[in-house]
């Protein structure tokens, strides 16, 4: 008992000191962070090291070294937030004030508050005098947010040993959920690929007092667009949605069809989860033609924002566009595309979230989830076949609560779901090596 009031206080103070140092991003400013973990780790005996690209964007990474026969086990969490404006707030978003049992700040949720319980998960293992069998690595990232090369990207194509491992558990999920009657904690295992294209469509400029000479390419580009928005994408049955559905359900599904039918039957809230991740998605969201009232576009721009499913890549979804479109004057180019990686379900990782949510919640049941944004666990999936889930709990704060704070005003965190957060980290350290 004392032990555990004392981590609680341990996750709550250093929460409120790393909320205390701003690094919005952009510009990010992460060192002060990244230089607060490390003096917090070394205090427990935590080995580190920081590594940056440029000296105000540092990225830390913690050891505790493993016997060298086990698999070795990622903390990952990034120490940047998005932007705050305080006139919305009901706090100093750089306060990290605690009021009632959570606190209140830009980052509780996403994610400084998980980076704290991991930093303490791993200095509390490191003083109880933990020897893992393989390595267990704290690395806490900078630059996610925008992703401009500082972070997790860098760290695994320049410092790859530094941050090479088996498992991470990252963010992504970990709400409880009820569906049915039966209690859920949510998992995330892969993630959709954000693949936005641009439609370039070509005519001819001219005046637009005569129209008749030009080809105008705003006017063209319209049923394109509307043929776009018309799209009924084909369903598809992914692993990972009819895993979700036969943990809540007790049954296999065997079409899309019958996802949507089984998941209606338990609860409007699973139909809504899985309905995004039985298809790509096609959304026509910026437009750009003529810049002069009077002139005729000879081009125009439309970028279309799509999600596509795991396993599916930018080529097959250019195939399935074209034939949407059919041939015209008009060219599609990929823009940046991210994420849209997976992780196997059935692992020894999941096996410890799923002991661990028995352990903590008698009856409930740990349920895997594709996610439709993407974290930094892509690289490190595609840099190492790391098996990597999104994993914090959530117990007090319910999810509607939790996605409506994340990006936005009066963000905070329980402090007992961060102790919740720092019991299974623990565990799953202990577990897996
Ligand atoms: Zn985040």
């Amino acid at each position: 008992m004392a032990v555990a009031t004392t981590l609680r206080h341990e996750v709550t103070e250093l929460l409120q000191r790393l909320i205390q140092i701003d690094t919005t991003n952009p510009p990010g400013n992460e060192t002060p962070a990244a230089e607060l973990l490390r003096d917090y780790l070394e205090d427990a005996g935590v080995s580190c090291e920081l590594y940056a690209r440029v000296p105000e964007r540092a990225n830390l990474v913690g050891r505790i070294p493993g016997r060298g026969d086990g698999p070795t086990l990622l903390f990952l969490s990034h120490t940047d937030v998005v932007l705050a404006d305080a006139s919305e707030w009901n706090a100093d978003p750089f306060g990290g004030e605690l009021r009632d049992g959570e606190i209140w700040g830009r980052g509780a949720l996403d994610m400084k508050g998980q980076a704290a319980a991991e930093a303490v998960a791993i200095a509390s293992l490191a003083r109880d005098g933990f020897e893992p069998a393989g390595d267990l690595i704290f690395c806490a990232t900078a630059d996610e947010e925008v992703g401009a090369g500082f972070g997790a990207s860098w760290l695994c194509d320049e410092h790859p040993d530094a941050v090479r491992c088996d498992y991470l558990i990252n963010e992504g999920s970990g709400d409880r959920v009820e569906l049915g009657g039966n209690a859920f904690y949510l998992c995330s295992v892969s993630e959709k690929m954000s693949a936005p294209f641009r439609m370039r469509v070509f005519g001819r400029s001219g005046h637009a007092s005569m129209p008749g000479i030009a080809d105008n390419a705003l006017v063209k580009a319209a049923p394109l667009i509307e043929a776009l928005g018309a799209y009924k994408p084909e369903q598809q049955l992914i692993p990972e949605v009819e895993a979700l559905i036969e943990t809540v359900t007790g049954e296999r599904p065997t079409s899309p069809e019958e996802v949507l039918e089984l998941a209606r039957t338990v609860s409007p809230l699973l139909a809504e989860m899985v309905e995004p991740l039985l298809s790509m998605t096609l959304s026509p969201t910026m437009a750009t033609a003529s810049q002069k009232r009077n002139v005729i576009p000879a081009i125009c721009d439309i970028v279309v924002d799509s999600r596509l499913l795991p396993g599916t890549t930018t080529d097959q979804q250019q195939k399935i566009v074209r034939g949407i479109l059919g041939e015209g004057d008009y060219e599609l180019t990929s823009l940046e595309s991210h994420g849209g990686t997976r992780s196997e379900i059935r692992t020894p990782l999941w096996d410890a979230v799923s002991t661990w949510v028995e352990s903590v919640d008698p009856g409930a049941k740990p349920a895997p989830v594709c996610v439709a944004g993407f974290t930094d666990s892509h690289w490190f999936r595609q840099a190492f076949g790391a098996v990597a889930y999104g994993f914090f709990p959530s117990r007090v704060m319910p999810i509607e609560t939790a996605a409506r704070l994340i990006h936005s005003a009066d963000e905070r965190v329980p402090v007992e779901d961060l102790e919740l957060g720092v019991s299974f980290l623990r565990h799953a350290a202990q577990t897996l090596l």
